[in-house]
């Protein structure tokens, strides 16, 4: 038997140390959540993306009385780009929630499904997703979104 240890690294930044282009990207995922359709939960979450190209894609989780019907921020987002941005790489994103009046005070984390969901853009792309969990005080950043789910599925 072999014991290994996994290591995540993650930097915390209060959102006056983000650089320009971070804090354009947290400010737009912050907008995101008023495209959010969140009856049930209330949670309404954000997502921004910056594409290889420039452009900047915005998601939203969109909730159903059919639970199952609904999806979540990333995803919404990811899947835009797929669609109208084929050929182009997500190279960074941010995710944040409103909740209770307030963008959350706890920087938000992409759920299970959206990070198995990530990590096959990223890993089709061949490009680093950089991933920037956005709270109300302090964003956390990490350089992958295969260090948000370690020993994820991958067929590749
Ligand atoms: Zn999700």
């Amino acid at each position: 038997m072999t014991e290994k240890t996994i290591n995540t690294r993650v930097r915390e930044y209060a959102y006056d140390e983000l650089d320009a282009e971070d804090r354009q990207l947290v400010e737009i995922a912050r907008e995101a959540t008023r495209g959010s359709y969140a009856p049930y939960s209330h949670f309404h979450v954000g997502v921004a993306l910056l594409l290889d190209n420039g452009q900047i894609i915005k998601g939203a989780n969109q909730e159903n009385a059919a639970f199952g019907a609904g999806t979540c921020g990333e995803r919404s987002a990811l899947y835009n780009a797929a669609a109208n941005y084929p050929d182009n790489a997500v190279i960074k994103l941010a995710v944040t929630a409103f909740h209770n009046g307030d963008i959350v005070p706890e920087p938000c984390a992409p759920c299970g499904v959206c990070r198995q969901a990530m990590i096959e853009f990223e890993t089709k792309s061949h490009k680093p997703m950089k991933v920037l969990l956005v709270g109300r005080d302090r964003v956390l950043a990490l350089d992958s979104c295969h260090d948000l789910l370690p020993l994820a599925f991958d067929e590749f």
